[in-house]
């Protein structure tokens, strides 16, 4: 069983930092010679990853991360939307249950575009709770689906659903004896996401459309608001920090492991 874990564990590293070609990574961050490389061809692999994207509400994995979650599946790798609730608090104007029809709806939409398969968790929209049973509940339904990879947002946010979400996964991650990698997405950022600095960064450029068609499908969230206020100019300047046009960037937690390792040392 250890010695199973342990190759595997092995295996993932020696891949790649996020399994994409093309990902940006700080060399100065990498954890292990395998993954010094900067030679983006050299994480390119067969394997064919599970990647799980948690969000509190629908539209935040679409919003922080949907082009990196076309690229995965573009790549052939299979991508759960693990929503969080279905966006039962949006509007006065309709009950919970009405606005939870109307949302998972568009999260269905989005999923559909971006080749995910959209999972709900049960907590509700602007109440969400973060205690042992919710802990135990999020742990059971993320390793249920055996991910190589966990994105979640960033808990540092002023958002109490955000905060809940992030320390759900963080929660699961450190339960499972840090079984899978994590890494935290930003939304909004400088009104919800605060003091986040990525480690790491996904060119999205040649899937900003899908993204877009994605972010879109969620009719009732002002989509055009929202991505010309936030997320267009978000992507260009991460865009601008790693290099390409369009970017997404993330902060990978890095396992013990990982941790204490720097370049020539
Ligand atoms: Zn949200």
């Amino acid at each position: 069983m250890m010695e199973n874990q342990t190759s595997a564990r092995r295996d993932f590293i020696k891949l790649s930092a996020l399994g994409l070609g093309g990902v940006i990574t700080a060399p100065a961050l990498a954890a292990t010679k395998e993954l010094i490389s900067t030679n983006a061809e050299s994480y390119n692999t067969d394997k064919k990853l599970t990647i799980v994207c948690v969000g509190a509400h629908p539209g935040d994995p679409e919003f922080g991360c949907g082009g990196t979650m076309a690229r995965y599946s573009d790549a052939g790798h299979a991508v759960t939307f693990l929503y969080l609730t279905r966006g039962e608090a949006y509007t006065s104007a309709q009950t919970y249950a009405e606005s939870a029809a109307i949302r998972t709806k568009e999260a269905e939409a989005a999923c559909k575009i971006l080749n995910a398969k959209p999972v709900f968790a049960g907590q509700v929209d602007g109440n969400t709770e973060l205690n042992k049973t919710r802990s135990e509940e999020m742990t059971k339904l993320i390793l249920a689906e055996n991910p190589d990879i966990v994105f979640t947002q960033w808990p540092v946010d002023a958002h109490p659903d955000h905060q809940v979400t992030g320390l759900l996964a963080l929660t699961a991650w450190v339960k499972s004896g840090q079984q899978f990698h994590l890494y935290f997405y930003e939304v909004n950022t400088g009104t919800e996401t605060m003091a986040f600095t990525p480690t790491d960064y996904v060119d999205i450029t040649a899937v900003r459309e899908k993204k877009l068609a994605a972010m879109f499908a969620h009719k009732s969230q002002d989509p055009n608001g929202t991505y010309n206020g936030f997320f267009k100019p978000l992507e260009d300047f991460r865009g601008l920090q790693a290099g390409v046009k369009a970017a997404e960037g993330f902060i990978h937690f890095k396992a013990k492991k990982e941790q204490a390792v720097i370049l020539g040392l």
